[in-house]
C-alpha cells in the first residue's frame, strides 16, 4: 500500500456475494434485509430495538427528534467530536451546550456536565471517543438527579463495554454509523438502538417522512392505500443492498475488534520509549474497541510539524477533532469561549491520530513508529 490511510474498510468476497444476492431480490429497499440487519444490531448491542437509517448523522437527528422535547431545550454534548453531534441539536430547534472533556479518555467530563445543567437542560449526548466508553454510571446519576435523557453516540464504540454492559444497551437511545472508517460498513448508514417500544415506533416513522405505515405494510395482500403523516420528517431510509453488506460485515465484528486491539497494543509497546509521546490508555472497567489510535505530543514536538512530516512519508495521519466551537459556522452563529474548554484546547493542540484499521499489518505499525521516531523537532 502506498499512502497508508488513517482508517479503511475491509470488504471481502462473502460481503460481495451477499450484496449481489440483495440486488437480485424483490425488495431492494424497505425489505427483509433491513429487518435482518436490525436484528443483528440488536444482537451485538444487546438492545431490544434497532432502527437502521441512512447515516450516523440521520441517526442523531431522529434520536433527538423522537424525544419530542420542548423547542429551545438545552442539550449538553462534547466539543471534541464530529460536528454532527452539535448540528443535530440545532436541526431540532434546540440549544447545544458544550462541556469540557477528560484528558485521559478525551470523553465528556461528568463533573463539567453537572456544572452546565440548567432548568432548561433536557438531555445529554455523549460520545465514546475512540471506542472508550464514557463513565456511564456518573452520567446516569446526573440524568437521574435532573430528569435528563441520555443519547449515547456509539459511532466509535460498536462492541465496546462498560462494566460488562454493551454500548447500545445503556442509554435511552444509542446511535451508530456504518461509514467505511467505522468498525463495520454499509457504505453510508447508521442505526438507533433503544429498549423503549414507544421510541422505537416513533423512530420508524421519523425515518420515513413521519408516516404511520411503511411501503411493505401497504403492499400486503388486502391492505388499504391509506396512510397518515403524523410528524414533519424526512427520508432517512437505508436500502436492503446496504443492509446485506451490514449483516455480512457484522459476522466479522469480533475479528475486526480483536485485530484493532492487537494493533493498538503493538503501537503502545513500540511508542513507549519515545519521551515526547503520551500513549492512550484504557480504564480497567471498559472494553475498548479502538476506532482510532490517538497520542498526545509533548514539547519540543509540535503536532502540525509531525503531521506534515508523517504525511510526507506517505502516512495518513489525521486530527480528531477540530473542536466544534472552532468551526466558522459556530463562531458566527453560536459562539462559545474557547477559554471555557481548557482541556479540549490542550488536547486539540497536542493530539494526532495514527493509522489503525484491521487490515493493517504489524509491519505497517512498525513503519509508522519508525517514521514518528525519525521526526526531528
Ligand atoms: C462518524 C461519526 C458520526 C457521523 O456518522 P455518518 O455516518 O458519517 O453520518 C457522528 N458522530 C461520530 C462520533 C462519528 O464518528
Amino acid at each position: 500500500m502506498g499512502q497508508l490511510p488513517y482508517g479503511l474498510h475491509w470488504v471481502d468476497e462473502a460481503d460481495i456475494e451477499e450484496v449481489t444476492s440483495a440486488l437480485r431480490a424483490d425488495w431492494i429497499t424497505g425489505g427483509p434485509r433491513v429487518a435482518g440487519f436490525e436484528r443483528a444490531i440488536c444482537e451485538v448491542t444487546r438492545a431490544r430495538h434497532a432502527v437502521a437509517v441512512s447515516s450516523g448523522t440521520a441517526a442523531l437527528e431522529v434520536a433527538v427528534q423522537c424525544l419530542d422535547l420542548p423547542r429551545g431545550s438545552e442539550i449538553i454534548t462534547t466539543p471534541l467530536t464530529f460536528v454532527a453531534d452539535a448540528n443535530c441539536i440545532l436541526f431540532n430547534g434546540h440549544t447545544p451546550v458544550l462541556a469540557d472533556i477528560e484528558r485521559d479518555t478525551r470523553n465528556i467530563d461528568p463533573e463539567q456536565v453537572r456544572r452546565r445543567v440548567t432548568d432548561r437542560t433536557r438531555a445529554i449526548i455523549y460520545v465514546d471517543y475512540a471506542g472508550h466508553p464514557c463513565d456511564v454510571d456518573a452520567l446516569k446519576e446526573i440524568a437521574r438527579e435532573h430528569d435528563l435523557l441520555l443519547i449515547e453516540d456509539g459511532c466509535h464504540a460498536l462492541g465496546a463495554e462498560h462494566r460488562g454492559r454493551r454500548v447500545g444497551s445503556m442509554a435511552d437511545l444509542s446511535i451508530f454509523s456504518f461509514h467505511p472508517v467505522k468498525h463495520v460498513t454499509t457504505g453510508e448508514g447508521g442505526a438507533v438502538t433503544t429498549d423503549d417500544p414507544t421510541l422505537d415506533a416513533r423512530l420508524r416513522s421519523l425515518r420515513n417522512h413521519g408516516m404511520d405505515r411503511d411501503a411493505k405494510d401497504r403492499a400486503e395482500e388486502g391492505a388499504d392505500y391509506w396512510y397518515d403523516v403524523k410528524h414533519l420528517a424526512r427520508n432517512f431510509r437505508i436500502t436492503d443492498i446496504q443492509c446485506a453488506l451490514g449483516m455480512s460485515q457484522l459476522r466479522r465484528l469480533e475479528q475486526f475488534v480483536r485485530r484493532r486491539q492487537e494493533l493498538a497494543r503493538l503501537y503502545s509497546e513500540l511508542l513507549e520509549d519515545i519521551p515526547w509521546v503520551e500513549v492512550p490508555a484504557a480504564r480497567p472497567e471498559v472494553r475498548h474497541v479502538w476506532h482510532i489510535y490517538t497520542v498526545l505530543l509533548n514539547p519540543p514536538v509540535k503536532r502540525d510539524a509531525l503531521f506534515r512530516h508523517l504525511r510526507s512519508q506517505g502516512i495518513g495521519v489525521n486530527v480528531h477533532y477540530i473542536p466544534v466551537y472552532r468551526h466558522s459556522y459556530y463562531v458566527r452563529n453560536h459562539p462559545f469561549d474557547p477559554a471555557d474548554f481548557p482541556v479540549t484546547e490542550d488536547v486539540f493542540s497536542r493530539i494526532i491520530t495514527l493509522p489503525l484499521f484491521p487490515r493493517m499489518t504489524d509491519e505497517d505499525v512498525a513503519r509508522v513508529v519508525e517514521a514518528v521516531k525519525g521526526h526531528v523537532a
